[in-house]
């Protein structure tokens, strides 16, 4: 079992590469809860769904970079408001999804297609990640996803556009990944996502556990992020719908809006977009 602060300890120092290039990944926070990852290798950059300019420029410049590729998941203002600016000062090449329209966007990138970052010596996957919106879209390369607004750590995005079923087929389809793959949300919403956690699962030990870590990070102002799947997978309910125990717990509570793992995962979504307040019965 990994431990979140190896990879805390890891983001500043080199993660090797398929071409055994030495690459850095970087979190660069904005607004009030927003992280714009960075990958360089000293000379290049590349940045992930950047909602603003600012700080992005400031750490190339403060690096000596070039950016020379954005990579947009989604639409939302909070994940694209930068692209003008920033290519008004680099020119990158910006990836997106051809469902969406995005204004900068100069690839548009459709799930199957697989991108070239030559200059850091990558290759993404664009997987599809529709459900918090209809066109999203993830990037996986080895030992790396970036997942957008798709998965947080201990919860999930909101839905929407798209519908649960697309939703629970995205997180189905993170399942399917290396257990050792780093997840580089786009968002700090860590604790919060773990009063939820606790609440649909309190005798989670892993939760319990990971809950403690993620406390003493946030009290050092310290990022909870990348999480990696193995641990997802032990202390996210999104992730954790086919486990009996879960299943057992609420189904027994619940018969009506429980009887599999996509009805359960429909009924912990809409439980979490009105926690702390109990569950509503209405669908
Ligand atoms: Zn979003
Ligand atoms: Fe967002």
């Amino acid at each position: 079992m990994f431990s979140i602060h190896d990879f805390i300890l890891t983001e500043n120092t080199s993660l090797m590469a398929n071409n055994s290039a030495s690459l850095r990944i970087h979190p660069i926070p904005a607004f009030q809860d927003n992280y714009i990852w960075v990958i360089d290798n000293g000379q290049h950059a590349l940045v992930v769904d950047p909602g603003t300019a600012e700080g992005v420029v400031q750490y190339l410049t403060q690096h000596h970079l070039i950016l020379t590729t954005i990579l947009i998941t989604h639409h939302h203002n909070d994940h694209t408001g930068g692209i003008d600016a920033l290519t008004e000062y680099y020119n990158p090449v910006v990836y997106g999804p051809l469902k969406e329209e995005i204004a900068g966007v100069t690839h548009g990138l459709v799930p199957g297609d697989v991108i070239d970052i030559n200059d850091l010596g990558l290759h993404f996957a664009v997987l599809d990640f529709s459900g918090h919106t209809l066109g999203h879209i993830g990037y996986s390369a080895p030992t790396m996803l970036f997942c957008g607004d798709t998965l947080f750590s201990a919860g999930c995005g909101r839905i929407f556009e798209g519908t649960p079923e697309r939703m629970f087929k995205a997180l189905n389809s993170i399942k399917t990944l290396p257990l050792n793959t780093r997840i580089y949300c786009t968002h700090e919403y860590t604790q919060n996502n773990i009063e939820f956690a606790l609440a649909v699962e309190p005798h989670n030990i892993a939760l319990q556990q990971y809950a403690k870590r993620v406390n003493l990070l946030r009290q050092k102002h310290l990022p909870t992020l990348p999480t990696n799947l193995e641990l997802e997978l032990s202390v996210n309910p999104f992730l954790r719908t086919d486990q009996a125990t879960l299943m057992e717990a609420l189904a027994s509570q619940y018969p009506k809006a429980i009887q599999d793992a996509l009805s359960l995962f429909t009924f912990l979504r809409a439980w979490k977009n009105v926690f702390p307040h109990p569950p509503s019965l209405g669908h």
